[in-house]
This record gives structure tokens, sequence and C-alpha cells, in this order.
């Protein structure tokens, strides 16, 4: 019974998180061109990967597909879940909305690219990221199974050390001292603390 309440918390956070992204995606939809560009083979392997395991879940509540990598979890642990689950669809949300046309799915500059520093960015630099893993273990703690349940943890952690890296240099490289300023000020995904 529980089982089923979380699985069905999932789907429908999946339904909501997607609708955020084709919304803000075609809203922002960009005509601008592209100043910079960067994308490894790699990174755009993962990126799709991670595409593929958050759909997972599906597949395993509506198929026996998966069956033999289920496991037990306690019922706190997908009240849990829903809580973080939850979390990650507002900062999805929010970071979507205060990065605006700025956004975009590789790390790229566009032109007249505006660095944003307020909103939910005032205090994290990636909280888009900080959203991705919040689902990662959203998803861990509402889907029990090893295959369906971890995979977009898995696969999002390796894409998070590649990227961010890259994405900072590229930000350096465009806003120079002001991105170097703004870095001082904010964690990654945690806030600095003082
Ligand atoms: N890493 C951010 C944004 C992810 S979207 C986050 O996790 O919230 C990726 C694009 O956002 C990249 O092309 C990068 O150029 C742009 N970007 C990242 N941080 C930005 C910022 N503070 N202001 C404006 N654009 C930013």
């Amino acid at each position: 019974m529980y089982d089923l309440i979380f699985r069905v918390s999932y789907i429908v956070g999946l339904v909501i998180g997607s609708g955020i992204r084709v919304w803000y995606a075609r809203r922002y939809r960009q005509k601008r061109a592209s100043i910079f560009r960067e994308e490894g083979f790699l990174v755009g392997l993962l990126a799709s990967l991670w595409g593929i395991a958050i759909l997972l879940p599906l597949l395993s509540t509506f198929t026996s597909w998966l069956d033999f990598a289920d496991y037990q979890l306690p019922v706190w642990a997908g009240f849990a879940g829903i809580v973080v689950f939850a979390g990650a669809l507002w900062l999805l949300w929010r970071s979507h909305a205060d990065l605006g046309r700025n956004w975009s799915a590789t790390a790229e500059i566009k032109e007249s690219h505006r660095l944003v520093t307020g909103g939910v960015f005032r205090h994290i630099r990636h909280p888009m990221y900080a959203a991705h893993w919040l689902w990662g273990i959203g998803q861990a703690l509402l889907i029990p199974n090893w295959i369906a349940g971890l995979s977009s943890l898995v696969i999002f952690i390796p894409l998070y050390l590649l990227r961010v890296p890259r994405e900072e240099r590229v930000m350096i490289e465009h806003f120079g001292d002001e991105y170097r300023e703004y870095m001082k000020q904010t964690g990654r995904v945690l806030p600095r603390l003082r």
C-alpha cells in the first residue's frame, strides 16, 4: 500500500518536473546565437542516460522486468523521499525561473548572456544541479529497487563532477572577476558557511 503511494508520488513528481522543464525551455526558446559552447562526448552521453534513468521507475512500476532488483525500505524512507522530491521540484522551478533565458542544456554562453546572482542563485552557484541531487536522492528513497531507484543518482554523480568545473571555467572565461567574486560569496550546491 505504502509502496504504491510512494511510486505514484514519484510519477506525479516526474510529470510536474518534466512540465517545468518543457515550459521554461519553450518559453525561452533561443533565437540568440551561442557565443561559446562546450559539451564533451562523455557529458552528453551521461546527460542522455540521466534522461533514461529518471524514467526507469515507470518500468519498475508498470512491468515486472526489474522485480529481481527490488528490496525493502522502511516506511519513513518513503515519506522522507516525498519531502526531498518536493524540494527538488521546488528548486528546479525556482532555478529555471531565476535563470530565465540564460538557461541551456549544455555549458554555453549566449549573446547578451547575463550573470544571475539573485533568487536561489544568491547562496549557491548551481541550484539546478542541487535540484538534480535532490531528485536522485528522492528517487532512491521512493523507489526501493537497485536499478530504478539508484540509477539517476549513480549517473548524475559523474555527470556533476565532470560538468561543474567545466561550466565554471566557461563562466570565468566570459565573466572574469564578476564570476570570481560571485564564487567567493557562494557554494556550489550548499550555501557557504560564514
Ligand atoms: N549550473 C547552473 C545552471 C545550469 S543550466 C545551476 O545548476 O543552476 C546551464 C547553463 O547555465 C550554462 O550554459 C551556463 O552558462 C548557465 N549559467 C550557469 N550559472 C549561471 C549564472 N549564475 N548566471 C547565468 N548563467 C548561468
